[in-house]
């Protein structure tokens, strides 16, 4: 899958999940997001004119990139999940 597909993967889930999909991706976005928040990377530890929270090492969105599930974290904190 490639980066693009990604970032239209994480949106589409993170605005419009599909609903047999639904629970486990609000699951893992939030196991994820559970790491980010303690990781020295994620935005609100930094100085930011951005109003998103996001990964100041790849430049995402938080809130949609922990729903790509074909996503991972730049610095393998936490992995892709094979659907
Ligand atoms: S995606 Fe990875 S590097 Fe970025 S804030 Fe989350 S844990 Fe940190």
């Amino acid at each position: 899958m490639s980066k693009l597909d990604e970032i239209i993967e994480g949106w589409r889930n993170n605005l419009f999940p599909p609903l047999e999909k639904k629970e486990i991706i609000k699951t893992i976005s939030e196991e994820r997001m559970k790491i980010c928040n303690e990781c020295p990377f994620i935005s609100t530890k930094h100085s930011s004119i951005r109003p998103d929270v996001h990964c100041t090492k790849c430049g995402c969105t938080l809130a949609a990139k922990t729903k790509s599930l074909n996503s991972a974290c730049p610095e393998k904190k936490w992995e892709a999940v094979t659907e």
